[in-house]
């Protein structure tokens, strides 16, 4: 892919995670650098249903811009941090997309009810920012610090919930990222109302890998619907 057919998919991923209620006016979604692996590329700070090509800036992995230009997001340390850790990481979604917020704050785990779901493998895992930032944190993750201890808690994780804020949603490919943010949200959803119903049986370990092993090849199609919906063709 070359990369301008990449940030192409990178502003197609920000309308997106808009069109499917993920991120609304905040939240951003981040793609490493194809030739780079120690730069990666973001929006300036906007609202993602409105990103075009020319909003995309360049950044180092201590997240700062290549170029001077406009104001960048104030999070951005969470995809700076999260390339230095995660070597196979090439894309980063954060949203605060409701339906997960929840499972940050309750002590109730955000785990796989769903074959779609089965990235959350053993279930996710929430990153207390008291631990790392004291607390009397706004709650952003609005320095280095605290980018490096939110990667931390992802560990080798899919995704990973922030307590009273939101979640990352990491792939090794744009579609992959954008799948887990769609599907994290879903998943969420399911099992809220599942557990109103009676007590819910969960994929087990076995099922979970498997079942993210068969979707990760399937991510084209999805991918394909939810870019027809944005573009109206
Ligand atoms: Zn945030």
């Amino acid at each position: 892919m070359t990369l301008a057919a990449l940030i192409d998919d990178l502003v197609s991923a920000n309308h997106i995670l808009y069109n499917e209620g993920v991120v609304d006016g905040f939240g951003h979604v981040s793609v490493r650098h194809p030739e780079r692996a120690d730069r990666y590329f973001l929006a300036r700070s906007i609202a993602p249903a409105v990103v075009k090509r020319e909003d995309i800036m360049e950044f180092d992995l201590e997240s700062d811009a290549i170029e001077r230009g406009p104001r960048p997001y104030l999070e951005r340390f969470i995809h700076g941090e999260i390339y230095r850790a995660r070597r196979d990481v090439h894309a980063v979604v954060h949203s605060h997309s409701p339906s997960v917020i929840p499972f940050s704050v309750t002590g109730t785990r955000l785990q796989p009810i769903f074959h779609l779901g089965g990235f959350l493998g053993a279930g996710a895992p929430i990153f207390e920012i008291r631990e790392a930032g004291g607390p009397e944190t706004d709650m952003l993750i609005r320095t280095p610090d605290l980018g490096v201890a939110l990667a931390s808690t992802l560990g080798s994780a899919a995704y990973a919930l922030m307590r009273g804020h939101g979640s990352v949603a990491v792939g090794v490919s744009l579609k992959q990222a954008v799948f887990r943010a769609i599907y994290a949200e879903v998943n969420a959803r399911l099992q809220a109302n599942a557990s109103r119903l009676g007590e819910i049986t969960f994929l087990n370990a076995a099922e979970a890998a498997n079942a993210a092993a068969t979707n990760d090849q399937m991510v084209d199609r999805p991918w394909e619907l939810w870019k027809k919906r944005v573009s109206g063709s």
